[in-house]
């Protein structure tokens, strides 16, 4: 026996219950309680049983014995969170702010264990010869169920159970009756449900590409060579492989995994999107086969648990999925490999705010793996620790095999306008989607927006039309309802304007279902595919939408950011960006890097076949620095401007921010919270300016950009430092501040939130 007592962690996120209780081993349970296990013990005033998880085990009382109560049991169903798991969500609540419960329940996505799926099946006992007489004798005696099963259990051998119930309609007493006899018996299987379903059908045309025989260029072969070679050296520096659009990343990746798989270990893969998991799954799968699988939250609770399971005794080497497939627990993690690390989606939304870059590399250290990013536009973060030597840095320059990046033409809309020309689609773009249909070649038509996402206004007031219980305008869809993207509230249009009756209340109408009706009309032979999340709500619309382009279905892909990552179109020969700079009207110090990513990874989709391609930037906006950069495909003079905003202002990765979200259904009880903590840290800015000028910047209290989202009142304090440490200890201090409120019942209703370097705005 390990210890008498254990120190558990309560299934309850709340504040003042953020930390461990103990209590006593009952000699019964000595057995069973470990590190991790699941249990229910009785908590509060009426000792009601709750489940919580087991955090440590000891000899030693922290408290009088007769003040201790005993575990009541251990939960069997519920997943165990080893020692492991319980390390790095202490690590994540720390890093990133939440309480433990939540940041246990984030690292332990499977939560309960199901019951295994069995096969079962007749099996033949009887040799061919028996079987045959025993035939025989039951066609003489008129039993022709029986008859029939055994002529096909001559047949086959063995038959699954569902065909023979079903197909072969034979009861099970039947069955029973052979089986009593002797004749057969019955098996049953576990088998794993499994979530790779790859389709002949669909696969055929990329399997045979990707099946093809390839060999590394040496570029490709520098970046596998040296990320395995530094490995068996025992280097665990994280590297990033800067390879422009078309290069070959993923070929490096497959390598890389090949040498970790040699090596007895294994990998995950992460994507930035559910979208793309089929595509990137048939490249994997023909290369690794069944060693292959997913883990996402479009998963069944028994597909999931089944993963879980085959990872765990090693039937997986290899794990794709987006940020939350981090947390499979490998028996022996080699490389977690984080494919175009740029993108948002690998922040977390939900506490903890989590980011898969830092998270991957905490996991890595725990399990002496490596952490592979890959990006065409790396994230400034990425690209400035390569530059200061933190990681290590791989380029790849050049397209494969003839392919060349695409020409790019930047067109003024302004003077389109002038020009009298009001179209969606300068005259430019117009003549290049003719040419492309006349040739039979695919376009791509990227718009930055969702919806009719136009909000509506009166064009003699300026009144906006807005959401009643959150601060942001409604956008305006088919059919002239109006919606709040927030919250989902609907209202009919409107045809006066509720403040001045004016009926001049107009949609701004740049949506991607405004596009395709135009695209309609200016190209009446062009058959359309629209792709943004409206047409996505379905499960495997994405599957759909995405192979019927692959197979030449469309001549027109039409869609917001999701159709700009990391697909592969080699017929697509032309991209035309409809309004390159509406991303840039976002109140967010990220909006440049944003556009520059979008118009750049955009311009990329083009030319990936042997035809070479071109793209059409349209905007308001030639001259401003994300775009002029982007029309380039220049990174690294994007970068350096970029980063020197950046240092000017203290953002990241000059610096760290953290930024506190202070919500309340209270308007005046949010902010006076809100006071109370930006006067907190004033107070330790003012401590710490005394070391020589080194304080914290913090900039705040004031209501958020979207000061209300469903009648919730939002303020929002920021926080600046280089040095991380100095934010955790400021959100450790705000906590430690929360916490005492609490518990001295004295407490403005609101709730209090941390996001360390956001990537979006509040
Ligand atoms: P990236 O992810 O960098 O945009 P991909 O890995 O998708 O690029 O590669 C682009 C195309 O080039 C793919 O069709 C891929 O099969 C092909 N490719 C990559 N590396 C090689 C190589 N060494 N030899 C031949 N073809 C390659
Ligand atoms: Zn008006
Ligand atoms: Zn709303």
């Amino acid at each position: 026996m390990e210890g008498r007592f254990a120190d558990i962690i309560i299934d309850i996120s709340h504040e003042k219950l953020d930390k461990t209780f103990q209590y006593i081993i009952p000699e019964r349970l000595a057995e069973r309680v470990k590190i991790g296990v699941c249990v229910s013990i009785p908590f509060g005033n009426g000792n009601r049983l709750r489940k919580g998880y087991v955090a440590k085990i000891g000899n030693k009382a922290e408290y009088a014995l007769e003040k201790l109560k005993e575990i009541a049991d251990v939960e069997e169903k519920d997943m165990e969170a080893e020692a492991d798991y319980i390390a790095l969500a202490a690590w994540m609540k720390e890093q990133y702010g939440s309480t433990m419960i939540t940041a246990l329940k984030t690292v332990l996505p499977v939560k309960r264990k199901m019951k295994s799926q069995e096969k079962k099946s007749c099996k033949l006992l009887l040799d061919p010869e028996e079987a045959r007489d025993l035939l025989q004798s039951c066609i003489s005696r008129n039993q022709t169920a029986k008859a029939r099963l055994l002529q096909e259990l001559i047949r086959m051998g063995e038959l699954p159970m569902p065909l023979v119930t079903g197909k072969l309609h034979i009861s099970s007493r039947t069955v029973k009756s052979l089986e009593s006899q002797g004749a057969l018996c019955t098996v049953a299987k576990k088998s794993y449900r499994d979530p790779v379903k790859i389709s002949e059908k669909t696969a055929d045309s990329r399997m045979q590409e990707y099946g093809r025989e390839k060999r590394l260029d040496p570029a490709q072969q520098e970046a596998a060579d040296g990320i395995l070679g530094d490995f068996d050296n025992g280097k665990r520096d994280t590297s990033l492989i800067y390879g422009i659009t078309g290069s070959g990343k993923t070929e490096v990746y497959l390598a890389v995994i090949e040498g970790m798989i040699r090596r007895g270990r294994q990998a995950v893969v992460l994507i930035p999107e559910i979208a793309l998991t089929y595509q990137t799954l048939l490249r994997f799968y023909v290369r690794f086969g069944n060693r292959v699988s997913v883990m996402n939250s479009t998963l069944s609770q028994g597909e999931k648990y089944d993963q879980w399971e085959r990872v765990k005794r090693g039937e997986i080497d290899i794990v794709i999925g987006p940020r939350s497939a981090l947390f499979v627990p490998f028996p022996n993690l080699g490389a977690i490999i984080i494919d175009e690390e740029h993108e948002n989606t690998y922040k977390s939304e939900a506490m903890p705010k989590y980011h898969a870059r830092e998270t991957a590399e905490k996991i890595a250290s725990m399990h002496d793996a490596i952490v592979v990013l890959g990006s065409a536009t790396p994230s400034l973060e990425a690209y400035y620790r390569a530059k200061t030597g933190k990681y290590r840095l791989y380029e790849l320059t050049k397209r494969q095999e003839g392919s060349k990046l695409p020409s790019v033409y930047t067109v003024d809309l302004r003077e389109e306008l002038k020009q009298g020309n009001r179209s969606a689609f300068s005259r430019k773009l117009h003549g290049m989607i003719e040419e492309r249909l006349a040739k039979k070649e695919q376009s791509i038509l990227f718009l930055n927006r969702r919806g009719y996402a136009g909000f509506v206004s009166c064009r003699a007031c300026g009144h906006v039309m807005k959401c009643p219980h959150c601060d942001v305008s409604l956008s305006e869809h088919m059919g002239g309802k109006l919606a709040c993207h927030y919250c989902g509230y609907e209202r009919p249009g409107v045809k006066n304007c509720p403040e001045c009756g004016s009926k001049y209340i107009l949609g701004f109408r740049a949506g991607t279902q405004q596009i395709e009706e135009a695209v309609h009309k200016e190209f009446p032979g062009a058959k359309v595919l629209r792709m943004d999340a409206d047409s996505t709500r379905t499960k495997d619309s994405y599957e759909e939408i995405l192979n019927a382009f692959a197979n030449g279905e469309a001549d027109i892909l039409l869609g917001t950011q999701m159709i700009v990552k990391g697909h592969d179109f080699p017929n697509v020969t032309l991209v035309g960006i409809l309004a390159a700079d509406l991303s840039l009207h976002i109140n967010d110090y990220r909006a440049g890097e944003r556009t520059f990513q979008l118009l750049t990874q955009a311009a990329g989709r083009a030319g990936r076949g042997k035809q070479g391609g071109e793209v059409v930037i349209q905007t308001y906006d030639p001259g401003h620095y994300s775009i002029v950069y982007a029309a380039r495909q220049d990174y690294k003079g994007f970068y350096e401007e970029e980063m020197m905003y950046r240092e000017m202002l203290l953002y990241p990765p000059a610096a760290h921010m953290l930024a506190i979200l202070v919500a309340s259904p209270v308007q005046e009880e949010g902010k006076k919270l809100a006071v109370q903590i930006g006067v907190l840290l004033k107070r330790r800015e003012a401590v710490l300016t005394g070391e020589e000028g080194k304080g914290l910047h913090v900039i705040g209290p004031a209501a958020a950009s979207i000061g209300k989202i469903q009648d919730i009142y939002r303020f929002m304090i920021y926080v600046k430092h280089k040095d991380y440490g100095k934010l955790i200890a400021a959100k450790n201090s705000v906590e430690a501040y929360l916490e005492e409120r609490a518990e001295n019942g004295r407490a403005e209703k609101g709730t209090v939130q941390f996001d360390f370097d956001p990537v979006c705005a509040y």
